[in-house]
């Protein structure tokens, strides 16, 4: 590689041309921490950012299993074992059809960044497989999940690697993940997190991700001078992030216009109450059904194969997937007067939307930063597990509002202007990078 921006990602693409996320999360890094790179050119020495976008370590492994029917199905297995250069490999597992290599390493890169926001010590990784859970019945998912483990056992541990969720990937997974883990080391440790509250789980780690995405909503919106209380609030997906956003959002005094599946979005014209918010997680979580089962419940309407961002709002969180919100998606919410955008998903926005946030100053923060509060939890269960011992769920509220807190600071400090706007992509950019790159630098090539 040469030393200019465009070289490094024409290379990026030479390289790994079938990538697409992994390119687009790595040219949004990379141009966001270029003019920083440039003042501080020690960082552009001993191939810090080579290194930083290969792997330390991709596994791939076939995932044999056997439906009800007795017939043998195989997926695909994957662990990106990114960065360690400040602690073990943490990251989830995604289990969803769409998962291939490219798709993972973009979320492994990201989280490399992210868990250094945090301010613990994780170092960055992710996996999973193209297995669907969805149409599965439960001893289904067991046996997947059984097999998956049988070989991911072999490259993780509570000091090495120490996966979570993800996509997919919920209370019921990593509980038959765990099991199988358990059985085969014949130990009890802290191997995955987002455990069961009964076997090692931290209160709190299923409302982290949603919770913190709005606890950093507070934070932007306080940076000019506004609540929540009052906002008319749209948010995508309608799973583990979703969920508890919408759950934070109404307990703020927001108002919760959406939410959303593969199917479409529910739209709540005046507003989600909890007994409305309580049926759609029996729905998701007991019953995985859809949800347009939810459709004419009072108040309620499901608008069929579509996303939540033509709704006017104030503050629009993306907790879905990645690529959910395109330019003209950006264009509406801007047109219809949203102020804000906190991503609760990975990369939701694309390029160009981020771009037209930026260029609109609109607050915006990546979901490295806004969404880390799960993570962070993961890595207090870990701390926890260590200690055998239970902080209550105060006390890891929190804990998790002053990590967000202090996420948004490290956001502030590298990416504000002379003007007072704050580029949150900027800002995390820098923050994650200058940890991860200065542990890089002291220990060697290695
Ligand atoms: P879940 O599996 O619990 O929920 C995912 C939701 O997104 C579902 O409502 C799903 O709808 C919807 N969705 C998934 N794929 C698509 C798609 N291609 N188009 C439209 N909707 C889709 O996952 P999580 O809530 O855990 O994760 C959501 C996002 O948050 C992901 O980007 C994940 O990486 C990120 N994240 C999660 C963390 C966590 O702690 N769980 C931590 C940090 C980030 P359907 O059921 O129809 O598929």
């Amino acid at each position: 590689m040469t030393d200019t921006l465009s070289s490094y990602l024409a290379s990026i693409r030479k390289k790994d041309p079938d990538q697409p996320e992994f390119q687009q999360a790595a040219e949004e890094v990379l141009t966001s921490l270029w003019p920083f790179l440039q003042d501080n050119p020690a960082y552009l020495s001993q191939g810090i950012l080579e290194r930083l976008l290969e792997p330390e370590r991709s596994i791939t492994f076939r995932v044999p299993w056997t439906d009800d029917q007795g017939k043998v199905h195989v997926n695909r297995g994957y662990r990106v074992q990114m960065n360690s250069a400040i602690g073990p490999y943490k990251g989830g597992l995604r289990f969803h059809p769409s998962v291939n290599l490219g798709v993972l390493k973009f979320l492994a890169f990201e989280q490399v960044f992210k868990n250094a926001l945090t301010t613990l010590p994780m170092g960055g990784g992710k996996g999973g497989s193209d297995f669907d859970p969805k149409g599965k019945s439960d001893s289904e998912v067991m046996r997947f999940c059984q097999s998956f483990m049988t070989e991911l056992s072999r490259h993780i541990g509570a000091n090495l690697d120490i996966p979570a969720g993800d996509i997919g990937v919920g209370a019921r997974e990593v509980g038959y993940m765990y099991g199988q883990y358990k059985r085969m080391r014949n130990e009890f440790t802290s191997v995955l997190t987002g455990k069961g509250q009964t076997y090692g789980g931290s209160l709190m780690r299923p409302e982290a991700t949603g919770f913190g995405c709005v606890y950093f909503a507070e934070q932007m919106l306080k940076s000019r001078d506004k609540s929540l209380d009052g906002l008319r609030v749209v948010i995508s997906g309608a799973g583990n992030v979703a969920q508890y956003a919408a759950l934070k959002v109404i307990q703020l005094g927001g108002l919760v216009l959406s939410l959303s599946d593969s199917g479409g979005t529910l739209h709540f014209a005046d507003g989600l109450d909890e007994a409305t918010w309580k049926k759609v997680v029996k729905l998701k979580n007991q019953e995985r059904g859809r949800l347009e089962a939810l459709d004419g419940q009072p108040g309620v309407q499901f608008i069929a194969n579509s996303t939540p961002w033509h709704l006017s709002c104030d503050l629009a969180l993306p907790c879905a997937t990645q690529n959910e919100l395109d330019e003209d998606d950006a264009r509406k919410l801007i047109d219809n007067g949203c102020i804000a955008v906190a991503e609760g998903a990975n990369m939701p926005c694309t390029l160009a939307a981020a771009d037209l946030f930026l260029e609109h100053k609109t607050l915006y923060a990546p979901g490295k930063a806004a969404n880390a509060g799960g993570v962070a939890v993961s890595g207090l269960e870990m701390s926890q597990n260590a200690m055998r011992l239970s902080w209550t769920e105060e006390e890891v509220d929190q804990k998790l509002h002053e990590i967000m807190e202090s996420i948004h600071n490290a956001c502030s400090h590298y990416g504000k202007d002379e003007e007072g706007f704050i580029n949150y992509v900027k800002g995390a950019n820098i923050a994650g990078f200058v940890k991860v790159a200065d542990a890089m630098l002291a220990q060697g090539i290695v």
